[in-house]
């Protein structure tokens, strides 16, 4: 199994990416991507991304570090906020094509960084079903924009333990469809079972209509430290199996690989 989403102390992580590389070869995984966070500056101040942006020093770092003995295939991968205006501004990082994969994922929901542990009991939770709507709409526009090649952890606004009061089905419904559209990939991302909403993301419901749709699927553990590299993911395969997906999408050449 491969595990590509993990986030190293080159942003907001701990441990270096060999320490990652270490335990993704101890756990016996092929293949494993470093996807350390990439945030549009005017929506920094938190400073969980990479230190000024330097995409090319850390895509350096990563392959120099990926170039080891281990027997794991590392790829250099990103995880990039989608925020509505910075298109531009992400555009030109990605225009030297430094990376392997891209996942975009949606963690502000019309300026409210709502999957922040300082946000947790924030007024704007007053109005879950609308948090959930402006989610889901963002991340609608963030498939249509395109140049993701995965989208991170679909359903995040569930992180601690908000949930809508109305059917957010057709919003979902919409997204999954941008989704297929553009012809991207989903996760199965496994920090969801670390949350308060102990469910990966995106919960079973939504895995299904996926799988029906069949869009392809990869796993990430969302690691923020060595040890949780390939967690869960024994779980994760059989939460994809149920949904009805039979393999996960290979991101070093697109294959498909049969769910073990
Ligand atoms: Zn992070
Ligand atoms: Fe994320
Ligand atoms: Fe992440």
């Amino acid at each position: 199994m491969n595990d590509y989403h993990m986030h190293t102390a080159l942003s907001d992580g701990e441990g270096d990416v060999d320490a990652f590389v270490a335990r993704a070869a101890e756990l016996g995984l092929a293949e494993i991507g470093i996807s350390d966070h990439l945030v549009p500056r005017a929506y920094d101040e938190a400073g969980y991304g990479l230190p000024d942006q330097d995409v090319a020093r850390y895509a350096r770092d990563v392959r120099r570090a990926a170039g080891g003995a281990s027997g794991v295939r590392v790829l250099v991968g990103v995880e990039i906020d989608y925020i509505p205006g910075t298109e531009t501004e992400v555009e030109a990082l990605l225009a030297n094509e430094l990376f392997d994969y891209v996942i975009g994922s949606v963690h502000f929901a019309g300026g409210f960084p709502f999957d922040m542990s300082s946000m947790r009991d924030d007024p704007r939770w007053n109005d879950v079903d609308d948090v959930y709507r402006v989610y889901w709409e963002t991340v609608a526009r963030a498939a249509a924009w395109g140049r993701f090649d995965v989208v991170g952890h679909l359903d995040l606004p569930k992180k601690y333990g908000h949930r809508p009061a109305v059917s957010m089905g057709a919003a979902e419904d919409a997204a999954l469809a941008a989704i297929k559209t553009a012809g991207l990939a989903i996760e199965l991302n496994t920090s969801g079972l670390r949350s308060a909403a102990r469910e990966a993301y995106p919960g079973p419901p939504l895995l299904k209509r996926a799988a029906a749709l069949a869009i392809p699927l990869t796993f990430g553990s969302d690691a923020h430290t060595p040890a949780d590299v390939g967690r869960d993911f024994a779980r994760a395969a059989a939460l994809a199996r149920a949904a009805g997906f039979t393999t996960t999408r290979r991101l070093s050449d697109g294959g498909d690989e049969a769910l073990s």
